[in-house]
Parts: C-alpha cells; structure tokens; sequence
C-alpha cells in the first residue's frame, strides 16, 4: 500500500491569525505537527501527510496553495482551523487553489479540560466556531470540498480520510491519462460514445485513436522466444489441461497467438505511455491474416485480461469512458485485498427476492476479482471478423458486497452512475467458458435494474469488492460531476424526483455542466 502511492502526498496546513500574539502561533505550530505526525504514524493513512505550517495572512494562505498546485508529488490539501481564522483571508488563495480539498474539522484535545479551561485555553482551541467561518467562505465561493468532522485519533476520522486520499490519487493519476483506441467506437452503439473533449476537460482523461497498423508494426518486432517464454509463464500461473502444453495442438497455437498479441499490446502501451485501451473485435488487422501473419487472430481476450490485472483501464468495443474508469478503480485500490474488473451485463436471472445478474464479457474479465486460480482454456469464439478458438482465464468471481460504477455523457454533462452490488455464489457454466460474477444489484434486481436503467447508464461498468461509494462520492465532488447512487434505502419514485432535480440544478449551474 505504501509502495503504491509513495510518490505522493498530501499538504496539511492550519488556519491561524496574528491576533492573540506570535506564542499562539508557537502553540498552533507545535499542536499541528504532533497531529500530523500522529497520522502518519496511525498506519491507517495511504498517503504521507506533510504539514505545511500555519497559514496567518491572506499572502500565506495564497502562498501556500500557490505552492500546492505547482508541486507534483501534492495530490491534495487538508485544512484545519485551530483558532479562529477570519475567512476573508483565504479568499485569494482559494480562488487559486486547483488541488483537492478536505477540510477537517476536529480539535487538538478530545475532551474539554473542565479544572483548568481558561481564557488563554479559549482562545488557542477555537476550531468549532473557526470551522464554521472557513466552512462559510467555501460554501459562498462554491469551493467543492470534502468536509471530515471526527476527532483525529479516531479510526472512523483516519478512514474518510484515507478514502479521500485514494481518490485524490486515482484523481491525480486521471490527470496526465492516455487511452489508446485500438480502433474506433462498435458502429451504432450509443452509451459508450461521448464528448472526448470535455471528458479532458472535466475528468482529465486524454483519448487517442491509433490504428491497428500500427499495433503491427510493435507485434512483428516481438521475439519468438519472449513469446515462448510468457506461454511458459501462463502454464506455471494458471490451471490447464495437460495436452495444451502439446506444442504441435491447435490450443497451444492459439495461446503462444494470445502471448504475442499480449506482448505487443504491452510494448505499444509502453511505447505511447498509455495508462489504457479500448479494443474493438471488428478491427484486428489484415483481413488475409491466415497468410500474412500480420493481424491478430481475434480479439486479445486474455491480453486484456491480464493487462487490466496490471493496472491498464480496459473498455471493451471502443468503450474509452469505461477503459478510463476502470484505470482510476485500479489505482484507487491499490494494495486493498479484493480487486476490481471491467463488467458487462451480461443476462439476467429470475429467481424472486434472489434475481440477479450475471457479470461477465466475451473474454475481458479482469483476474483480480478470481475466487480461485484462473483457469487457462481455449475455446471456439464466433463474434467479430474472426471465427477461431482463442485463449482466455476462465473463473468465477468471489462472494461479498461491493460497489459499481460508469460515466454516461448526456449531452450537457457527465453522469456517474452508482450501484452497491451482493455478488453470490454462482453456479456453474459448462457451455460458456468465460470468467463472470453473479450480483444482486442494491436494493434490490427490480429496483436497482430499474433505476440504473432510468439513470442511463451502461451496459459495462468499473466493479470494485474493496471502494464503496463513499469514493465515488468523493471523486464526483473533486471532478464537479453529477452521481446517482443507487443502494439499499433507493426507491424508484425518490430516485426519479432527484433525476428530475438534477435536470434543473445542472441546466442553471453553467460551472458544473
Ligand atoms: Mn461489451
């Protein structure tokens, strides 16, 4: 977890004021670092706190956001009130802050000191009314922010701000975010189509074309023996049958294919610096390809899978919102146990209180989200320009709760979507040989399904056992994005009201469509 983001930190800076005299000051300063230092040392903190002393002055407080926009390794800012902290000096530094921004309001000392409290007491630990005036002045301006309020020592504190702090980090990685398209949108299909242009603009995300000639171009320089080797990998990594290691079958043709194609895809990703990609089973190079070797010999399924498992947001079918997602899910559960995967609904299953829906794709399932070891098998795939068996990692996902989540453009703006999920106990697929998982989507499958349906949103999604939507929460407040978040206590009536609601807000708040 450390590892993950040790690149990165987070600015800690207290409001304070000259008024009650430079010992104060002295006093805020101590108090601060021993705050900050606890943190760091709670163990419960993804990201290094770096405190960032007391900010004093309307040229402080803008000296130091100043500073926190231009530092790479600050993903965000916490601040804190000590004593009172007249608002109007931080106007100018918020007006210039671009980094994310959680305001904590706790308090140095948890209890009140009834004996000793006296006047110099008073007018040191003032963070409940001095909140309120930094509060004021970020609603006014319309700062978006997270708000923390709980003592700091406190677990259930520490964990809103490590949420907080991995979004900030998905948020950060979003930033200078490559998505290759290796080639374009699947003709027709609407949901996973959108406005590149503000998608940059709003979340980041920079989305380029790069036609599969140019994927051949990397695939004819990959050498036999790497792609010996990474077959060699697979065989000691996955289960299998024992004849697929028969060289001279058509299954370990088809998956020494797979580790070709993976290890193309990896090198041009490289290459370009891409964090994701998209692909599209309609474009796979050279029509010829039985004779001149120059194409793929069907969709990279078990390419993509492993892949995603590494870290590269995948979407499939030129879904570049979902590849973008799934990118910023990744990062954001970086180190947390239970792992993440691009989903597609695939078919439903009516069973009473017990409907659900299975999860899976052709083949693009992400490894992470495995019950037990994958296994590797190769199968007859009939969708796209190729008609041959292609090799893919076949399991089923774990049971446990989880929560997931897509971007849909609807024209005036962005809207994330949310749905906690109970993934159950799936049964077998003798038939379709493909990883999935099986959820009751929250509240339940006539009403989830239902808002989820009412709200637009896809048919793929970023699934993740370990974020809860606190995270996406957080992460449409730093992009300004609207959510809807379906869960246990949604009703469709409540829900189509804040549809409705929402309508209106975002067609008068020109700043946030
Ligand atoms: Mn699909």
């Amino acid at each position: 977890m450390e590892q993950a983001f040790s690149n990165y930190e987070v600015w800690f800076v207290t409001g304070a004021q000259l008024l009650y005299g430079g010992d104060a000051v002295v006093q805020v300063d101590g108090h601060s670092n021993e705050m900050v230092n606890g943190l760091n040392e709670s163990g419960k903190l993804p990201v290094k706190v770096v405190y960032k002393g007391t900010a004093n002055s309307s040229k402080e407080v803008e000296a130091v956001f100043k500073a926190a926009n231009n530092d790479d390794r600050c993903i965000g800012v916490i601040t804190w009130m000590h004593t009172f902290s007249p608002a109007k000096m931080w106007i100018h530094g918020l007006q210039q802050l671009k980094k994310p921004l959680l305001h904590l309001h706790t308090q140095y000392n948890a209890e009140i000191p009834w004996d000793t409290m006296d006047m110099d007491f008073m007018n040191l630990n003032q963070s409940a009314h001095g909140d309120r005036e930094f509060g004021h002045i970020c609603t006014r301006m319309r700062i978006r922010r997270k708000v923390v309020v709980g003592y700091w020592k406190d677990e259930a504190t520490q964990h809103k701000i490590a949420v907080w702090m991995r979004v900030c980090a998905g948020w950060a990685d979003a930033q200078d975010m490559l998505i290759i398209r290796f080639g374009d949108q699947m003709n027709n299909v609407a949901v996973t189509d959108g406005d590149k242009v503000e998608a940059e603009q709003r979340m980041g995300y920079h989305v380029d074309y790069c036609p599969f000639s140019e994927v051949m171009e990397y695939f004819k320089q990959v050498k036999e023996e790497e792609v010996d080797a990474l077959v060699k990998a697979y065989f000691e990594q996955y289960d299998h049958d024992q004849e697929l290691e028969d060289k001279s079958s058509l299954g370990y043709k088809k998956v020494w294919n797979s580790a070709k194609a993976e290890l193309a895809l990896r090198a041009i990703l490289k290459e370009k610096g891409a964090k994701g990609f998209t692909t599209n089973f309609d474009d796979l190079g050279d029509v010829d390809v039985e004779n001149t070797g120059l194409g793929f010999d069907q969709i990279p399924g078990l390419a993509s899978q492993r892949l995603m498992a590494e870290g590269y947001g995948f979407g499939a079918e030129g879904d570049w919102k979902s590849a973008a997602l799934y990118r910023t899910v990744w990062v954001m559960n970086q180190g947390l146990s239970k792992g993440c995967s691009f989903l597609e609904d695939y078919t439903l299953n009516f069973d009473g209180e017990n409907s659900s829906i299975l999860q899976s794709h052709m083949l693009e399932i992400c490894p992470m989200i495995a019950a037990s070891k994958p296994r590797l098998e190769v199968h007859f795939l009939g969708i796209g320009v190729r008609k041959t068996p292609t090799a893919r990692l076949v399991f089923t996902s774990k049971v446990g709760s989880g929560v997931t989540a897509t971007v849909v453009d609807l024209g005036n703006r962005f809207r994330l979507i949310v749905n906690d999920v109970e993934c159950i106990e799936p049964k077998p697929l003798p038939k379709l040989p493909v990883a999935s998982a099986l959820w009751i989507p929250m509240p339940n499958f006539e009403v989830g399904a239902g808002a989820w349906i009412l709200a637009g949103g896809t048919h793929h999604s970023c699934f993740s056992y370990d974020l809860t939507a606190e995270y996406w929460e957080d992460y449409a407040e730093i992009a300004g994005i609207e959510m809807m978040h379906i869960n246990k206590n949604t009703t469709l009536s409540e829900f189509k009201k804040e549809l409705r609601m929402n309508e209106v807000y975002y067609m008068l708040n020109k700043a946030l469509c």
